[in-house]
């Protein structure tokens, strides 16, 4: 009907509806994780913005890990619900409702309530994240050139919503304390679920649970892909080879490693099994690059994700600040990622559109490969940085700006391709579930950006930043040569698109 067809700037008028509804989300996601470090390590006494929980800094940042990485992690459960229960439209709503109830929770200053407040956000997002992204795709049909763009206009979207939430909240945590600045993100995520009950006239024809899914359910649901696992004996054999390999883990590094390690087994068994189900050469070719290129996206977030760690501390510590006599506040370097991406998504994304219309290389495992080198150049700056410390007691702003230039200029190479690319290659039953382990790649990249970020108190700054220049640009080269071969099990998923 006439609302399906109406476009706006050349694309659906959903589009719009998923970006005003993504871009509250992110303000309250990052709205939230802004305080949430500051508020733990906050004394419970004598503080201006109201008390604290009086945590020490490492048990926060712990927490904090935790946290960030499980918000991405049960984007897999939320992809399988949409999948197989509630289609993805539905799951987006029922996530949207219990991130306004968890960020509601929130204001209250009890400690259950702090608990309770993070595991709703938790599942919240997990239901919401990765089925609204699979949404933006099934706007646009097969071989539509225009996909691409969608995402990248989508991702403006995400970065508006941080941008806003980390310029405005400090100012009214500063007024009215820390749970009027966890209410202003409830508010946030009230708009964002006004503005998607609005729009639903604009959805009516995707996010839907497939009919005909519900019919093969006998023959393809994850019930038989749990009797699949018991069938093959090579995966059983790797299942329990990663399974010993998580004991080991647990017992020599820890329980948080030996969580970590549990978790690789089940998506591995859950990928296997995944592998097996599917019935055509292509769809397995297709599923196995997808596989590989959440190699990078781990990778990429793995290195990328510095910013609020260890960079963070890098402009708090080591940088010299003064500008117009004036001192930078620390906070306003997160700031720049977003800006630039604001800046430069549009550019980007028309450069890649007029590369592909011209017949050069602009396939998504290309685009994805030259950001990982693009992003990891960034470092360099990093590295000059340290050198400068080293010889005069402290390092130029400018060196933090251009890093996180080449950060942003990387991501937008990488990251919302990567959410288009999954829409491209998916099998259409798992879409969203495939949707679901790709954020759980960044969610795991966000850890290891943890455990790199505090390897630096040992090896140090620059060794660090070396370290990881040189490691990604290695990687980013060797997808780079593994082009053809690759973008062959692709079987033109990217070709022909107009
Ligand atoms: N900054 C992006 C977002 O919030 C990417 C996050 C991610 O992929 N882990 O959507």
């Amino acid at each position: 009907d006439a609302h399906l067809k109406s476009t706006l700037f050349g694309h659906p008028i959903g589009l719009y509806i998923l970006f005003f509804t993504e871009m509250w989300e992110r303000f309250s996601y990052y709205g939230m994780r802004a305080l949430l470090v500051l508020y733990m390590t906050t004394e419970t006494l004598g503080d201006a913005r109201g008390p604290g929980l009086g945590w020490t800094s490492q048990e926060a940042l712990a927490l904090y890990g935790w946290y960030t990485m499980l918000v991405y992690v049960m984007s897999i459960p939320g992809g399988m619900i949409a999948d197989k229960l509630l289609g993805q439209k539905k799951a987006v709503l029922l996530g949207a409702v219990i991130l306004c109830i968890g960020h509601g929770v929130l204001v209250f200053t009890e400690t259950w309530a702090f608990y309770t407040g993070l595991g709703l956000v938790i599942l919240g997002v997990g239901l919401l994240k990765p089925n609204i992204s699979t949404m933006v795709g099934g706007l646009y049909p097969q071989g539509d050139i225009r996909r691409d763009k969608g995402f990248s206009i989508f991702y403006i979207g995400i970065n508006t919503g941080s941008l806003l939430a980390t310029l405005i909240i400090g100012f009214v945590v500063a007024q009215w304390g820390w749970h009027a600045g966890f209410g202003l993100a409830g508010i946030a995520m009230v708009l964002g679920l006004v503005v998607y009950l609005w729009g639903q006239k604009y959805l009516t024809h995707v996010g839907n649970l497939e009919v005909q899914d519900i019919k093969e359910e006998e023959e393809s649901s994850y019930g038989t892909l749990f009797q699949n696992l018991l069938i093959s004996k090579k995966q059983l054999t790797v299942t329990i080879a990663l399974a010993i390999l998580s004991l080991f883990g647990w017992y020599s590094l820890g329980w948080g490693y030996g969580l970590l390690f549990i978790f690789l087994t089940v998506i591995a068994a859950l990928m296997m099994m995944i592998y097996k189900e599917l019935d055509s050469q292509q769809d397995k070719d297709r599923f196995l690059v997808l596989l590989l290129s959440f190699i990078m996206v781990i990778i990429f977030w793995g290195a990328y994700e510095q910013a609020g760690g260890l960079m963070n501390l890098y402009a708090d510590t080591k940088t010299d600040r003064m500008l117009l006599g004036m001192q930078v506040p620390t906070v306003m370097f997160q700031s720049l990622n977003a800006g630039f991406i604001i800046i430069f998504a549009a550019i980007v994304a028309s450069y890649w559109a007029k590369r592909k219309l011209k017949g050069k290389e602009a396939s998504s495992i290309f685009k994805m490969a030259i950001g990982i080198i693009i992003m990891g150049f960034g470092f360099l700056f990093m590295v000059f940085a340290t050198m400068e410390f080293e010889k005069v007691g402290s390092s130029s702003m400018l060196w933090l700006v251009m890093a996180y230039l080449f950060h942003t200029i990387g991501e937008l190479c990488i990251s919302p391709v990567a959410l288009s690319f999954i829409t491209k290659l998916s099998p259409v039953k798992y879409a969203s579930l495939m949707m679901g382990v790709y954020f759980a790649a960044t969610g795991l990249g966000n850890k290891v950006a943890g455990i790199l970020g505090e390897s630096a108190s040992e090896l140090g700054e620059y060794a660090v930043f070396l370290g990881i220049l040189v490691f990604t640009i290695i990687v980013g080269t060797l997808f780079l040569m593994l082009l053809k071969p690759l973008k062959r099990l692709t079987h033109g998923a990217e070709d022909n698109e107009k």
